[in-house]
């Protein structure tokens, strides 16, 4: 025969985050109280979740929450936290329990798209790489991705491969072949990454790239880099030249940019090769595009 009977309250003591990836763990802050203060923290709860069969028993721990597990799909989850009713030392805690609804949504994805040569060659074969990344870290190894051409047609597919990029512990990729165009001038594709059939649900992604599309070389060139004073040729010099045709840059003397000069082995030297040695280095893929073509 109970004594005493207690009525009991539970809320959440922080609101809980209106959306949380499917498959995660939330830490949801509790607050079991009882009308006459008796200490209910160490009591257990019952938790109904969409994926339980049965109520999982839990408590709350030494922060004041309890952990909620997410179920690994997308939409709505609603779940029943309870409480009692509990009976000891002549005290009967009434039941409460509260309801809550989380959003679950997919896990983000993104995409990289590089080793892109530049320029390519109209009409003829070159490769770029892509990878893909779970925000959550999934292995996404087999799962295939789209690249499409400015027309939105499949250029080429590729299917992520088992090994993760080196260094990475989640970046998924693959080698794509695809067909330059047949017009010259900048062209761009778009690559998708559905990330279906995954047991976590992922959100696809797109990234986009473009490479300058150019004719085949008309001419083979030798560069021989001399060093000003000794005249002695520089080894292990990086030279690129590109199908880019130098614009006058205001204010500067247009014969001096296209003066050429032969040095004294008769080797051709270009001012705007020394100009790219003595700067930054190899023009990059940006400086490329700051010279107009035509
Ligand atoms: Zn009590």
């Amino acid at each position: 025969m109970t004594a005493h009977t207690h009525s009991t309250a539970i809320e959440l003591s922080e609101p809980a985050p209106a959306e949380v990836a499917a498959g995660s763990e939330l830490m949801l802050k509790i607050k079991l109280t009882c009308a006459a203060d008796c200490d209910l923290h160490n009591l257990p709860l019952t938790i109904t979740s969409p994926d339980d069969t049965a109520p999982a028993v839990r408590h709350i721990n030494d922060s004041g929450a309890v952990t909620l597990r997410i179920p690994p799909k997308v939409g709505p989850q609603s779940f029943t936290i309870a409480f009692g009713p509990h009976e000891a030392d002549d005290i009967r805690h009434e039941p409460c329990a509260l309801s809550l609804t989380i959003n679950s949504i997919p896990h983000g994805t993104s995409l990289a798209v590089w080793d892109i040569p530049s320029p390519i060659v109209k009409g003829e074969r070159f490769t770029i790489k892509v990878g893909a990344k779970s925000a959550a870290n999934a292995e996404l190894n087999g799962l295939e991705i789209a690249v499409f051409d400015n027309s939105d047609k499949v250029a080429a597919r590729g299917r992520l491969r088992d090994t993760t990029w080196p260094g990475t512990s989640a970046l998924y990729w693959d080698e794509v072949e695809l067909t330059a165009p047949t017009e010259e001038g900048l062209r761009k594709w778009s690559v998708r990454f559905a990330a279906e059939g995954l047991a976590l649900p992922h959100d696809g992604t797109a990234a986009g790239f473009s490479a300058m599309v150019a004719r085949p070389p008309e001419h083979r060139l030798t560069v021989k880099v001399i060093e000003r004073q000794s005249k002695q040729p520089i080894e292990d010099v990086q030279v690129r030249l590109g199908p880019f045709r130098g614009r006058p840059v205001p204010g500067r003397d247009r014969s001096d940019r296209h003066r050429r000069s032969d040095d004294a082995e008769g080797h051709v030297r270009s001012p705007r090769l020394e100009d790219s040695l003595r700067g930054a280095g190899p023009f990059d893929r940006d400086q490329g595009r700051s010279f107009d073509r035509g």
